[in-house]
């Protein structure tokens, strides 16, 4: 099995009801993301999947997410965005673009640390 991961990043706000006091005033983060992909196969050039695909289309995400107040944008549904409910949308939304290349290739986690040292993982 292989494994490729990349990073990205992008800066937001958003609110927080009921987890914390400081969470509850809107605030902004800048959520570094680790996208990671697995499969077994390598393809004929002999990647599993090309890199600059998968930075495509994590950029593609990026853009929906950056600068943006989290808590209004529909993407959320009106639950509140946590970086667990981050990680299940760019996880979720990046299998949707691999599902459009025709490689053995599927998300297995994305992490998104809202700061240095914490961090939500969700296994797709
Ligand atoms: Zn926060």
């Amino acid at each position: 099995m292989f494994e490729l991961k990349i990073k990205n990043n992008f800066s937001a706000a958003h609110k927080l009801v009921m987890v914390g006091e400081k969470c509850e005033n809107l605030h902004g983060h800048n959520w570094h993301i680790e996208a990671r992909v697995i499969g077994e196969k390598l393809n004929p050039a002999g990647v599993l999947v090309d890199f600059g695909n998968i930075k495509k289309f994590v950029n593609e995400i990026m853009k929906e997410l950056d600068h943006k107040y989290l808590n209004e944008i529909e993407i959320f549904n009106d639950e509140q965005p946590t970086s667990e409910r981050i990680a299940v949308y760019i996880a979720q939304r990046l299998q949707m673009f691999l599902d459009e290349l025709d490689e053995d290739v599927k998300v297995s986690s994305v992490t998104a640390w809202e700061s240095e040292d914490a961090s939500a993982t969700y296994f797709l």
